[in-house]
């Protein structure tokens, strides 16, 4: 899969991309991350890009040409998806993630300042993706944020596929707690069952783990998962001990 990103500061993501699972991802050809200087399609022999808003207000906002020119460097057929990262995007999730694995080529923009010219958005941007409810001060944390979670995804590139199917949102549940040595630490030990070997009761003990977890942190995603009948009777178990007022250790 090879992404495209356009940022002012490609230097950034030098350290991210240099290590643990995304260099070898680079390394293996299984990922390829072209990072393209917005300053270098400037018009302005000083190198500039932003210039001030109209209509007054504070800040500086990057000008749509630099942008424009950037995005027709890189000759795109219609399929490929170009987002803008933005607090006025979708928000992401592991489902968007998903879907972007699927793509062969993806365009991602970093925006800075107070933003982009509109028009950019209007007539280059295909999606506006958000990493969450708050404001960096520019896009590529969250540019970075997309290319790992989509990259991890891709075949090959985790050594251990079920590492992914167990995780927290595959199939919207929150992954059960991890363990591992020493077997007593601050005075608590490893759940025993963990010792057991006995396969289908680990595996059970981490369902009922992953729906208590669930359950108590993140109720609106058990609205999306696919639960089995035992799911639901444990769920509707959980419900009742929250009505006698008991324990909830995942709180
Ligand atoms: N004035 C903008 C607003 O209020 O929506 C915020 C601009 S922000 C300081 C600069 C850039 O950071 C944005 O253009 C965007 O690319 C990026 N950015 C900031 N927060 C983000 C978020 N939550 N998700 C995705 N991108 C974000």
């Amino acid at each position: 899969m090879r992404f495209d990103i356009l940022t002012l500061f490609p230097e950034m993501f030098d350290s991210v991309f240099s290590y643990g699972i995304m260099k070898r991802a680079m390394d293996n050809n299984l990922v390829s991350i072209n990072l393209h200087n917005i300053r270098d399609f400037s018009e302005d022999k000083f190198g500039r890009v932003d210039d001030y808003p109209y209509g007054g207000g504070p800040g500086m906002v990057l000008r749509p040409e630099p942008l424009y020119k950037a995005l027709k460097s890189l000759d795109l057929d219609g399929d490929t998806p170009v987002i803008y990262m933005s607090p006025s995007g979708t928000l992401f999730n592991q489902q968007k993630a998903r879907d972007l694995a699927a793509k062969e080529h993806i365009v991602i923009l970093a925006g800075h300042y107070e933003g982009i010219d509109e028009r950019i958005i209007m007539t280059c941007v295909t999606e506006e993706i958000s990493i969450g409810d708050y404001v960096l001060s520019g896009g590529e944390i969250p540019a970075m944020v997309v290319v790992d979670a989509v990259a991890r995804l891709l075949p090959g590139v985790l050594g251990n596929i079920t590492s992914v199917e167990d995780e927290s949102f595959n199939n919207y549940l929150l992954e059960y707690p991890q363990y591992t040595r020493p077997y007593v630490f601050n005075g608590i030990p490893v759940p025993e069952v963990l010792l057991s070997g006995n396969h289908a009761m680990i595996n059970n003990w981490r369902r009922k783990k992953s729906l208590e977890k669930t359950f108590c942190r993140r109720p609106d995603l058990l609205e999306k998962a696919l639960l089995d009948d035992s799911d639901n009777m444990y769920i509707n178990s959980l419900k009742q001990l929250r009505k006698e007022g008991k324990d909830e250790p995942h709180k």
